[in-house]
Formats: structure tokens, sequence, C-alpha cells
């Protein structure tokens, strides 16, 4: 290997900017609208289809994106509502935001998804109408069966939000042997993606709210712009108190300003173009890491044909020791998640160690490795090679 590679650090997911999404950012900054222009509906419109979902929202950030579907189902200070522990903070982080309560279920350790089993106990612990909403979501890329949560919560009245931020692209078949894709809104009643550098989709800040729901569409599109309408057809003041010029709007509900920006809708756009050819990509170098770890000492993530492969997820026994070898070699591994129910700001509404068996012997094993669309075979050879070297002083040490 030359000294040049030697350098060279391999990330656990990056994002790639092409010359063809710089034109398009340029343009748009040549433009008259860095901001509500064009590319925002052209965008929202784009990613709909991709997703198969009637509506999308385009947005500041996918943590934006939680807070308003929190803010249209009307999540308050009375709400409570059951996510995984494994996730990133701001899948449960949004119902805090409206004051609501949060309960986890244990994940299954064969997924690492929330388990249905474990949800559906805890619903029944309580009387129907205990909790609101349940948020699953569609951890590393491997899809939730939204047809059987959705079913489970109309059991109990509750609402679905599916956070989709690692699944852009992603399916899991349902009961009718229908391909089902991430985000489509057949089944949840929102549909949540994030457009951060490490996701499928970069805009550099970003997200995105599908659904096929009208009502709740509007209701986000008013939250979006801090509860601002300008259409007339919608005014609740009384006629002689709305003036008929041009200026006139109402504000009619809290809203924030959580609009993304037209230069990056353009990225988004143009990053879209690619989205599946990309994701063929991550689905091959899973296969490769699949096929290189087989009957050995690492547990490979479960395969499933749906998944977006956000991330690679292996599990070991070494972990520590693995990741700071990996980081001596310039491959930056990395942990998702260390559980939310242990975070101090979740353990001071009584959650604690061992309150989740599965989620918390899934953190002590996972570590996922480097896994993007630009991710070469090369480098991901060396990722292996690196990997399965760690590993051969306990094979033989135990020969
Ligand atoms: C990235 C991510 C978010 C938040 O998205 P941001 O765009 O970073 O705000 C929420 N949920 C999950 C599962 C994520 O991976």
């Amino acid at each position: 290997m030359s000294s040049e590679e030697k350098i060279k650090t391999i990330p656990y997911g990056r994002q790639t900017i092409t010359d063809a999404d710089i034109e398009a950012v340029v343009s748009v900054l040549k433009s008259d609208f860095l901001t509500q222009g064009p590319s925002i509906a052209e965008f929202e419109t784009k990613f709909a289809a991709y997703v198969g979902a009637k509506y999308a929202v385009a947005l500041a950030n996918g943590t934006a994106a939680l807070h308003l579907c929190a803010m249209a189902l009307d999540v308050n200070k009375t709400s409570r509502v059951i996510t995984t522990p494994i996730t990133f903070a701001a899948s449960a982080n949004c119902v805090r935001y409206c004051g609501g309560e949060v309960h986890f279920a244990d994940i299954d350790p064969a997924t690492f998804l929330l388990d249905i089993n474990k949800v559906r106990e805890l619903l029944q612990k309580h009387p129907k109408g205990y909790f609101s909403g349940i948020i699953p979501v569609d951890f590393s890329g491997n899809a939730v069966n939204l047809e059987a949560f959705r079913k489970l919560a109309d059991d109990y009245g509750c609402w679905l939000i599916e956070d989709a931020c690692h699944a852009p692209g992603g399916y899991f078949t349902d009961s009718n042997n229908i391909e089902q894709k991430c985000g489509n809104g057949v089944f949840a009643d929102l549909a949540i993606f994030s457009f951060h550098p490490v996701k499928h989709i970069a805009t550099g800040e970003g997200g995105m709210i599908t659904t096929n729901d009208k009502a709740l569409y509007d209701k986000l599109i008013l939250l979006r712009t801090h509860g601002i309408t300008k259409e007339s057809s919608k005014f609740q003041n009384q006629p002689d108190e709305v003036a008929q010029g041009g200026w006139y709007y109402e504000m009619q509900e809290l809203g924030y300003n959580y609009r993304l920006t037209d230069f990056q809708a353009a990225l988004g756009i143009s990053q879209l173009t690619r989205a599946d050819k990309n994701l063929e990509r991550r689905r091959t170098l899973a296969l490769q890491y699949d096929i290189a770890f087989k009957g050995g000492f690492i547990l490979p993530p479960l395969s499933t044909p749906g998944n977006a492969y956000h991330l690679y997820v292996i599990q070991v026994s070494r972990r520590l020791e693995l990741y700071n070898y990996l980081r001596g070699n310039n491959i930056f591994a990395q942990v998702h998640y260390v559980p939310c129910h242990l975070m101090p700001y979740y353990k001071q509404f009584g959650f604690k160690k061992g309150d989740f068996p599965n989620a918390e012997n899934y953190y002590d094993k996972c570590l996922s490795i480097p896994m993007y669309h630009s991710l070469s075979d090369e480098d991901q050879s060396f990722v292996i090679k690196t990997i399965l070297e760690f590993h051969k002083p306990i094979i033989t040490s135990y020969t």
C-alpha cells in the first residue's frame, strides 16, 4: 500500500457531491430565490414520487420534521408515545418538545427494530387511549413492518409516525406480497427523512415529511412558516377584519421557521437523481460484507431484500478493542446508538440500566462499519481485511 493510501481515512458514512450537484446549487444562487422559490416544490414533488407518497413537505432538518409531525398530531402534555431506545435521540425528543411523555419498548434482537410484541405488551397494560402514538424507526435502513404496526395502532387508537431517516428507497413486503416503500404513507400517518450528510441524500441540513393525509399536509405547511397563511379561503378573521390588500396574512397557529432553502432543495433534487444507483451500491457493499463475515467471529446484520443499508452494523464481543484497532488503521467506525433510555436526560424520568435488555445487549456489541455509496471495493476490502486480521489472534489463542 502506498503512503498516500495510508493517510486516507475511511469514515462509517459520508456524502458525495458531484459537479452536477454543484452546478445545480450555483444556478439557484444566481437566481432570484434563495428560499421559498421553485426548487422547494420541485424537490417535494420528486421526493414524494420517489417514496410513493402523495404529499411531501421539505424542512430545515429531520428533527424539525419530527417536531412538526408531533405538533400536527396534537402531541401535548397529556400524550404518551412509544418508541425504540435504539435510535437517534430526535425520534424521542419530538414528543418532549410538545410536552408529551416518552415510553420505550425493547428491540427485537434479530432485526434491532422496535419489537412489536413488546409494544403490544405495553399497550395491553393500560386502557385504550392511554397511549396516543407509536414512532417506529427503520433502523439502519431495515424497513419496519408497518402493516403490522398499523393494525396494532388502530386497535389501540394510536397514530403512527415512521422515522424513515435511515431508509429512503427501502421497503418491506406486506401480507399481500406487495413491496411497501418506506415513507409511502400507506400505513403510517406521517413519515420523516433527514438529508444530513451521512444519510443517503445530502443537502447539508435538511429534512422531509411524507404523507397521504391532506389535512395533516395542510397543517404541516402552515406550521413550517410560523403558522401563517396568505390564502384568502383559509382566513379565520371576520370579513370586516380581513384587508383586501395583497399584503394581508393571518397567523393562525404557533408555528416555526423550519423552511429549507432553495439552494439546498436544488442539491436534493440533483442527489435524488442518483438515489437508486447509490442504493444498489449500498446493497452490493452489504452483500460483500455478508460474504466476508460468514461463519466467523463477526455477526453481520440480518439481510433483508428491502434493506436500504444506511448503516452496516456488525456485532462483536471485543467491540472497544476493535473500534480502537480500526481507528489505528484510519477506519472510523461508529456506534449507533447509545440507548436513549440511558441518556441522563431520559434517566431523570425513571429509566435505568436493565430496563431494555435486548437494546442494552445490542449496544454492548454493535459497531457500524463503513457503509456509503462511494466506498470503493478496494477500501471495503481493506476494511474487511483489517477486521478479520484483528480477530485472528483470538482464533489462534483458542487453538
Ligand atoms: C438523522 C436522524 C434524525 C434527525 O435528523 P437531522 O436532520 O439530523 O435533524 C432523526 N432520526 C433518525 C433515526 C436519524 O438518523
